[in-house]
């Protein structure tokens, strides 16, 4: 079965239970107060006390170790990170997985986590200048969800008061996994031994046969500016430029521009003169003295876990920022971990799940998950933009590319799939991602389709990406009647 996109007798086939683990390791941001469900009827009884570090204090090493804490209380706890190594923290948009994680974890509700961790309200994305049409759109959430535009050092600051932990701050220098135990050496202080490691370190320091490098992306470096709170905060702004894009993300306390580009087409320089001429055409004063430069690498590690050392994060996996795909793709991650963490230690079928062919399906799993991100967030370009230049002509011509000859087969073909039924829903139609869940799924069912979702990414999602960038056809125009019908 292909867990990515199961056919209607295969999931008849499957016990509650399956069924549960399936769609919550796969979670659609449509379906992501499921998450809730699922998390509490995972929660396991783990006895024997196990010892597990967490290895970062980033955003993704609070994610995991918050996680942890509340979802296996036996396990004896163990964060480690250095404080001298800055953590990323630019100005996060999340998806709509995030608040129904964060809220289960703390158990606050969303006006208590918005005013501790100055976050806005994020309904959607909204672009402009992109594709042929010259007109801006949208991509909601679907079924009317949210998600939040968080700052990470305030998210973090939230986190640290759910983390049961003993925190060691001190430099790792070596993390050794036999897939059984995992021996870590320090730079000064003698090494320690554990039953199971989050590794959060961050970025690799560089790419290697451990990592599969993403053409699919065609962006490597950000700079970054902060500039005073923004008037328009229900969406993460994606606004198309000469050398990429800039994103803006409304916090309360400010707002953070970003531009995405390529450091082998274009330059530092231009990229800088691009936002003070955004800053002079807006009035909008993006300030000077905040910039700085991120250099990032597009890239999945071929193995995430071995049966006792997991990555999570960017040490795990990485693409640009355009459909804020990162801490979606940690929480991803840290899910599937915790449901092998129960499956394994406290179910007879436990030595079944170390299983090289189990471990493998995992890591594959995880691995198409970051693949068909990227695969999506690539054909964003394909429809081109506003502006004709060389970094436009490359972002097109290389999703084409990409998808003629693939990293992964398997994932270019479900993106075409996927595609094509995107393509099928008319474009008039696109106002039903507010209609309720139930409603939508039971019409997709009597019309005879099962919805599956690409790396967490509805049909939906396809469709305003695919009309909105003037990469569908545009279709005839239907009455409300006929929209209901076409569902
Ligand atoms: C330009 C840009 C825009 C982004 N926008 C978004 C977005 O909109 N949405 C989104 O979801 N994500 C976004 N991200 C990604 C997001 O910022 C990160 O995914 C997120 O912060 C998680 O990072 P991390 O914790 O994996 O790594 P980091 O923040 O790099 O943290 C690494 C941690 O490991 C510790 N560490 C490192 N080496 C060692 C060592 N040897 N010993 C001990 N400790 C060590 C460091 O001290 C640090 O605590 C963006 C990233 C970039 C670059």
């Amino acid at each position: 079965m292909n867990p990515l996109s199961p056919n209607q007798e295969e999931i008849q086939e499957l016990s509650d239970d399956q069924k549960l683990q399936l769609i919550g390791g796969l979670l659609p941001r449509s379906e992501s107060e499921r998450f809730k469900v699922l998390a509490s009827r995972m929660t396991p009884s783990v006895t024997q006390r196990y010892r597990v570090a967490i290895l970062g204090g980033g955003a993704a090493g609070f994610i995991a170790a918050a996680h942890l804490t509340r979802r296996f209380p036996g396990f004896e706890l163990f964060h480690i990170y250095d404080t001298r190594i800055p953590t990323i923290g630019v100005g996060e948009g999340t998806t709509p997985l995030f608040p129904a994680w964060i809220r289960d974890i703390t158990g606050l509700d969303d006006t208590e986590i918005r005013r501790r961790c100055r976050m806005t309200k994020k309904h959607g994305l909204y672009f402009e200048n992109w594709g042929t049409r010259r007109t801006p759109f949208q991509e909601d959430f679907f079924f009317n969800s949210y998600a939040y535009h968080i700052s990470s050092p305030d998210l973090i600051e939230l986190l640290r008061s759910y983390v049961k932990a003993t925190v060691l701050d001190r430099r790792v220098n070596s993390v050794i996994s036999n897939g059984r135990e995992v021996a870590i050496g320090f730079e000064e202080e003698a090494p320690m031994t554990f039953d199971f490691v989050f590794d959060a370190r961050g970025f690799p320091r560089e790419l290697t046969d451990e990592h599969i490098p993403i053409r699919e992306i065609p962006t490597n470096a950000a700079l970054i500016r902060q500039a005073p709170p923004a008037e328009f905060n229900r969406m993460t702004r994606c606004v198309a430029r000469p050398h990429g894009w800039v994103f803006v993300i409304p916090l309360v306390s400010h707002s953070t521009y970003g531009y995405i580009y390529n450091d082998k087409i274009s330059s530092r320089e231009e990229i800088a003169a691009e936002l003070d001429f955004l800053s002079q055409h807006s009035g909008i004063p993006l300030r000077k003295e905040t910039e700085r430069q991120l250099r990032f690498p597009s890239f999945a590690r071929r193995q995430l876990f071995d049966g006792a050392l997991f990555h999570i994060g960017n040490a795990a996996s990485f693409i640009e920022p355009l459909e804020a795909t990162a801490i979606h793709i940690a929480l991803f991650q840290i899910d599937v971990a915790s449901k092998w963490l129960s499956d394994a230690l406290i179910d007879a079928r436990g030595e079944a799940r170390r299983a090289p062919a189990f471990i493998n399906g995992l890591n594959k799993l995880m691995r198409e998950y970051t693949m068909e991100a990227a695969l999506f967030v690539s054909w964003h370009y394909a429809a081109g933009s506003s502006f004709q230049s060389p970094f436009w002509s490359f972002a097109a011509d290389n999703f084409r590319q990409c998808l003629e000859t693939p990293t992964d087969a398997g994932v270019a073909d479900r993106f075409r799939q996927y595609m094509e039924a995107a393509r099928l829903i008319p474009e008039d139609i696109l106002q039903l991602a507010s209609m309720p869940p139930d409603r939508y799924l039971d019409r997709m069912k009597m019309n005879g389709r099962q919805p599956f979702f690409y790396a967490g990414f509805s049909e939906i999602s396809f469709a305003q990406i695919g009309y909105g960038a003037g990469y569908f056809e545009r279709q005839e125009y239907l009455s409300p009647s006929q929209v209901n019908a076409a569902v």
